[in-house]
């Protein structure tokens, strides 16, 4: 628990992010979990994985923006990506964080920056899921996203819940009453225990309720987990409920448990794998480590390969 702490800690220290986004080794192991720096790199990545039948959500890294240019160059990226995934025919939605969009520098600005993305996306047919980050912006992202379900279809623009946080089932009732589309996720971030369960057993009982809440909706959700056990349960809950495989997806990220991923794709159950990519990979890859101890052994053991 202290190694996650603080791993997700050094993932906002600007110190070690300037001294591993110029350690090459370290550096080398992001792709395990970064499909690339570029747009084109992100392309291939995702067509390998649809021809492993698993769909993709596009994600452009870079979150936190500090000012209103750096946000409208997310936008014009994330424009190229929505034209890229049209244009080349993968199977992809896009992924998207307020932050990115400046919701740190003014929460209208993120706003409007969303609607460009969104709105885009919906006249291509396609969907943009809206990250859930920190809970120092889950309300206002709330908020921002029922802006633009108000003004946008089911099937152009959903959400992400945590299920560490306290509050989550009852946003998850709040959200489905609009309906909302909900990717369901434990939760990537150090959050205190008066918002968030510390222990680890409760993040999975509130996933495991939240989850059978959304199946029960007849919306189609992403059940975004590596857990096997959270992957069993909703199994078994949608057998037992006769909620069909074609009812909800399953969600992992890229580089994470892609035997599972596989498998479940075999299986024939909807299978998408969040693929991201750019240059600012460095908070998303700490997460990464943070979520399994493991994986520092992985990144100490290729640093000394060299
Ligand atoms: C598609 C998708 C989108 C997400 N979007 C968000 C979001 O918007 N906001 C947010 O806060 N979080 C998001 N997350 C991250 C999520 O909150 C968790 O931090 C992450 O998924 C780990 O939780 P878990 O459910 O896999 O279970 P855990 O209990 O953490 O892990 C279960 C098992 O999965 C494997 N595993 C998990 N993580 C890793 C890893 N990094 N490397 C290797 N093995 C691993 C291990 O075998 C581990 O024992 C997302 C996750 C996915 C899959």
């Amino acid at each position: 628990m202290l190694t996650r702490s603080a791993l997700i800690y050094l993932s906002r220290h600007e110190g070690l992010k300037e001294f591993a986004a110029h350690f090459r080794p370290f550096q080398k192991m992001t792709t395990r979990f970064v499909a690339g720096e570029t747009i084109e790199e992100a392309v291939v990545a995702i067509r390998e994985l649809n021809i492993a039948g698993c769909s993709a959500s596009f994600d452009h890294l870079n979150e936190s923006v500090a000012n209103a240019e750096e946000a409208e160059k997310e936008v014009a990226e994330y424009l190229r990506i929505l034209d890229q995934i049209e244009k080349t025919g993968i199977n992809s939605n896009a992924s998207i964080k307020l932050t990115q969009f400046g919701l740190e520098v003014d929460p209208e600005l993120a706003y409007k920056n969303a609607r460009t993305v969104v709105a885009d996306a919906a006249q291509r047919g396609n969907f943009v899921r809206v990250d859930m980050e920190s809970s120092s912006v889950t309300q206002v992202t709330i908020d921002i996203f029922k802006r633009l379900r108000s003004e946008f279809g089911l099937n152009d623009v959903g959400i992400v819940l945590q299920s560490y946080l306290r509050r989550t089932y009852a946003d998850a009732q709040d959200l489905l009453k609009i309906p909302a589309r909900i990717r369901i996720c434990k939760g990537a971030y150090n959050e205190p225990p008066e918002l968030a369960f510390p222990d680890k057993k409760d993040t999975d009982e509130n996933y495991v309720r939240v989850m059978q809440l959304l199946l029960s909706s007849g919306v189609y959700h992403g059940i975004a987990t590596h857990d096997p056990k959270m992957i069993d349960a909703t199994i078994e809950f949608a057998g037992r409920e006769g909620i069909g495989k074609e009812a909800f997806e399953f969600q992992m990220l890229y580089g994470v448990r892609r035997d599972l991923q596989h498998q479940l794709a075999d299986d024939g159950y909807n299978m998408r794998v969040y693929v991201p990519c750019g240059k600012h990979w460095y908070p998303y890859f700490m997460r990464r480590l943070a979520e399994r101890p493991a994986n520092i052994w992985f990144v100490l053991k290729n640093l000394f390969k060299g």
